[in-house]
Parts: C-alpha cells; structure tokens; sequence
C-alpha cells in the first residue's frame, strides 16, 4: 500500500494508522482485541514509540469506536468524529426501522463489552479538511449509520470509505440491510463516492487486495446497483 500506511487487521474489522511528521493518527480504533492487534501492527512496522495523537472515526458503530475512549486516554489523542452519529458516542442511541435490529445488537453489546462513552474534540461534517497525512476531506456517505463518513487524500486519489461496502473477492457487497439505517442513501452514497477522482478505496471490511483492486469491486457493485 503505502509506506505511511499500515492496516490493522483484525477477524471482524480492520482499521487504520496514518503517519506525517507530527505522528500517528488513527482511523477507527477496531473492536474486539483491537488495542492488541494494533500494538502487534505498529510493532511490525516498527512505530511502536510513535505518538499517537489523534482518532479519526468513520462512524459510530460499536466495531469502529470501542476502544476510542480508552485509547484517547491513554495516548492523551483529540478524538474527532462525524457530528450525525454523536448520539451513539453518547451511547443515546435509540434504532428504528431494519436498523432496530443492529440496536438491539449494539444495546447488549455495548455494556457487555464495556464501551466507553466519549464526546469527540472536533465534530466532522461533509467537507471539513482535516490537516494530516497531506490532507484529508470528510465525504459524508450516509445510509450505513446517519453520519456514515469518508475521509479523501486528494494528493494520492485514494478515499478510506469506511462500511461504504464490504470487499472480498469474489463476495463483494453493500452491509446488509439489518445493519443499515436506511439502505437505500448508501446506494447514493457509492455514486457519490465514485464520483471523486479515485485511484483505490480502502475499506474496514475488506481482504488484503490493494486499493485499486477494493476500487474495482466498488465499481462492478455500483454498476449491478444501477436500474437499467
Ligand atoms: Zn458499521
């Protein structure tokens, strides 16, 4: 991928590091298991005494934000996070429709696995720049959760879309309807995501396949998604 770039693969979700000059910056903080599997990533890439100053968050389900809060600490990282989702960093959230389903889920997961409320530092809506990694945009992407956001690097024509869709070869797909908070947004929300000048993806559901390859399978979903 890239040498400032290091995925942290996990068996549910993976997440993200990014690094410059002032140190490292996660995007997404994993879920179950997740500080472990990012202790052995940076140790891997030999980061592991890299400051880790930020946390970035896609969206606010629970495999995405377990560990914000815990980590923020402990690093003393700022925590920013899309506005439309607050209330799930809150732990307010109250489901309707398909998605009661995933609240359901996400209400006995979250005292189960302990998740820790957290009010981010900077609340993210569509188009903020986020001064990192070179420079990264905020794409709202809405229909997976309400503030469903991606995060564009201009320079390098690369988007981290977050639960945009799930990429794994030969099974690649939109997130299912039960875990949806409207479905049928995230279909405008590809065509949005396509409509930027892109040479990769990197999804958090995803296999080890190169942004480009994660960008093609988005493509061939978008054009099966298409009424014609
Ligand atoms: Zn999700």
């Amino acid at each position: 991928m890239f040498p400032d770039l290091v995925c942290v693969r996990t068996p549910l979700v993976n997440f993200h590091v990014l690094k410059d000059d002032a140190g490292l910056v996660l995007l997404d903080a994993g879920f179950i298991g997740g500080r472990h599997y990012l202790r052995e990533a940076l140790r891997e890439r030999g980061w592991e005494d890299e400051l880790i100053r930020g946390i970035l968050v896609t969206h606010g389900h629970l495999d995405h934000v377990l560990n914000v809060a815990s980590l923020a600490q402990e690093a003393g990282a700022w925590v920013a996070a899309p506005r439309l989702d607050r209330e799930r960093y809150l732990d307010k959230e109250r489901s309707r429709g398909w998605s009661r389903v995933a609240g359901v889920l996400e209400a006995i997961g979250r005292p189960l696995l302990r998740f820790r409320s957290f009010t981010p530092d900077r609340w993210i809506d569509d188009g903020d720049e986020i001064d990192l990694w070179g420079g990264l945009r905020a794409v709202h992407l809405p229909g997976h959760t309400a503030g469903h956001t991606g995060y564009y690097c201009e320079s390098r024509r690369l988007l981290f879309c977050g639960d945009l869709f799930a990429s794994f070869r030969g099974w690649s797909h939109l997130p299912p309807s039960i875990l949806n908070q409207d479905s049928a947004g995230i279909r405008e929300s590809v065509y949005k995501a396509l409509s930027l000048d892109l040479g990769g993806v990197v999804p958090n559901h995803a296999d080890g396949a190169e942004p480009e390859e994660h960008l093609r399978r988005l493509q061939s979903l978008a054009a099966r998604l298409r009424p014609d």
